[in-house]
Formats: structure tokens, sequence, C-alpha cells
């Protein structure tokens, strides 16, 4: 068993569990929403930790991160469990369990040394809500900082600000869903209240840790394609987190408990992206359409910067985050740390 971080005592053996924004109280013998931590006689335990449900050495595009390290593999870890419960989950085999069903253990030592054999240039807890296993994400990105691995994070963003404090100075990137822009959308597909917390968060993760961010969501029609929401992010993201931060804007496809929805319209996936461009957005990205790809073209000149065919990338136009051409600061991070010094990660 694994003693969890950031939980309070509480009188008759209550726990106050402080990871993400449900903030459980539990009970003797009792689990929390997610029902990854447990309450053992007054003593929070995390199950879990070091448990892994699944492992791919993906291109970083598929996270999808556009901006951040281009053209690169990433050593890709889920574990079990979430804290919302979506409709339209994609992974749900491995987020909506019970527990831990069928897995392997995968030490923070292990899974960097993977990593390295398998020529990735960083680590990225995804598939599930990564603050499932948030003790063993903060050990791992200090052992792969220490070895020259870039570190993402694929989040719903709905971690506490202390818990986004413990993990920050390790973390790289911020790959986040913002699913929607209303508390009836977010009740209703996620089951979530305090959204806005996603919100605040993301900006902290930023603002106070200079993470790279990109922003995700997933287009569903009826629920969240009207102008109001879509405008409603975009602005969001314009103001809060900057002109160059990429919104991707993706396809959904009936999945889950939402088979009953058809595919999103592409027409309305444009419509999106014209939203965010129209807001000052300068890359918004359509994704998950068969036969289209997205490439970076530099607001400034117009010159193509990174071509991307499928996940085959070529990076053909940048100077360390600029456009090679006319020098416009296009937000692509190349390097790790805080400082802005060039180092590449180890391992490519
Ligand atoms: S991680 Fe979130 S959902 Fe899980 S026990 Fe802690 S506060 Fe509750």
């Amino acid at each position: 068993m694994f003693e969890a971080i950031l939980y309070e005592k509480l009188p008759g053996l209550q726990v106050q569990c402080n990871v993400c924004q449900w903030r459980c109280k539990i009970n003797p013998g009792q689990r929390g929403v997610c029902r990854m931590r447990l309450n053992r006689g007054g003593r929070l335990d995390v199950l879990g930790h070091e448990e892994v449900s699944s492992v791919a050495a993906d291109p970083i595009e598929k996270k999808p991160l556009f901006h951040f390290f281009p053209g690169t593999l990433v050593y890709s870890l889920g574990s079990w469990g979430c804290n919302f419960h979506c409709v339209h989950c994609q992974n749900w085999e491995i987020a909506c369990v019970d527990g831990v069903l069928g897995s392997r253990k995968l030490s923070a030592e292990a899974a960097v040394n993977n990593a390295k054999k398998m020529h990735c240039a960083g680590i990225a807890w995804t598939y599930n809500e990564p603050a499932m296993w948030l003790e063993y994400t903060i050990e791992s990105a200090k052992l792969a900082r220490k070895n020259q691995l870039y570190t993402v994070y694929v989040t719903n963003g709905y971690l506490t600000p202390e818990a986004l404090d413990a993990i920050g100075p390790y973390l790289d990137a911020w790959r986040v869903d913002v699913k929607g822009f209303s508390e009836s959308f977010y009740q209703r597909v996620a089951k979530v209240r305090h959204w806005q917390a996603i919100l605040e968060v993301t900006k902290r993760a930023m603002k106070k840790w200079g993470m790279h961010v990109e922003v995700v969501t997933n287009v569903i029609p009826t629920l969240n394609d009207d102008d109001r929401q879509l405008s409603g992010i975009a602005g969001w993201i314009y103001h809060e987190l900057g002109p160059l931060t990429p919104w991707h804007v993706t396809r959904f496809y009936p999945h889950h408990k939402l088979a009953n929805l058809p595919p999103t319209p592409i027409e309305t996936l444009d419509r999106a992206a014209e939203i965010g461009r129209d807001v000052g957005l300068r890359f918004v990205y359509t994704g998950n359409i068969a036969g289209r790809d997205e490439n970076t073209v530099c607001y400034h000149c117009n010159k193509l910067i990174i071509r991307r065919v499928g996940y085959n990338t070529q990076v053909v136009g940048t100077r360390g985050s600029r456009c090679d051409y006319c020098g416009s600061e296009l937000n692509i991070r190349t390097w790790l740390g805080r400082s802005g010094t060039q180092v590449l990660p180890g391992g490519v």
C-alpha cells in the first residue's frame, strides 16, 4: 500500500483528499469519487501506485501537442480510474473502473530507462487522468528531468492548485481539455461542478510554472457546438493564455454512452476554427478528420513552418521558437527547463 500525499486527517478517522477539485471527504473503508484513493483506518492510500494499464511510444502529435518538440516520440503511460465520468469517454475501459484491473508494475526508474531505450524524447502521462497517480508521476517526472527527458500531462485540468504546485516544478507541458464553457455542459457530460477551476489551474500552469500549454475541445453535436460555448473557449484562451496558444478542435465520434449522436459534421469543426481565428488565435487546428493534415503556417508571412502528413512531421521553417523567414514568435517549445536555454532532450 502506498500512502497518498495532499490529504488531511479529520475527526472520527475521516480524511479529506486535496488532489482534485472534488476534495472528497472519505470515511474509513471508503474510496473517493475516482475510486482510486482509499481511507484505510484514517490513512489515505493510493490504489494503483506504479500500476500501468497502457504503454506506447507515440508521436507527440498524437497527444495532440503540435508546438512542443515536434516530430519526437513520447513514452506514454496510463494508469487506472478518473475523477470525471464522461459519457463519451474514449478510454472508458481503463478510466471508468472500480479499482485496478490486470495491470503490471513499472517503477519510475524502469519507465525512464524504457523511454530512453525506445528513443523517446520525453514521458507523457495520458490515456487516463494523470492526477490518479499523482505521486508516481511526481517521482517519474523528477527522474525524467534528471535524464534530460521532457514531461507532459494530458489532463482534464481538474487538479487543485496544491496538486499542480506539487508536480509543477517537474512538468514541461500541460495538454488540457477545455471540454465546454458552461456549468450545465460540464454537469451533463462529465458530472462535475466548479468547472471554472480548470481555467484557473491552467492559467497557473502557464504563468506560475512556465509550462507549454495546448488546449483541446472535442466538439460534440448539440452539446457544445453552439457559438456561445465555442467563442467562450476561444476568447478565454486569447485573453488568459495568449493568442499564440494552440487550440485543437477535434471531431467527435459516437462512443460509450453517446453512441446515439452522429459524428461532428466537418462544417461544424471549420466553423469552430473560424471562431477561434476571428477571436484572434493564431494557431487553431482541426483534428480527428480522416485525410486532413494540419500544417503550421506562420501567421505573419504565411510560410510553411511544420508539415504534417499523418504522424509524419517535418519541421521546415523554425529558428528556435521563431519563424525562420520573418522572425515572428511562433510559441514552439524545443528546449527543456524554464530558462529558455536550448537543451536537446536525451535519447534522440
Ligand atoms: S483524487 Fe479527487 S476524486 Fe479522487 S479521492 Fe481525491 S479528491 Fe476525490
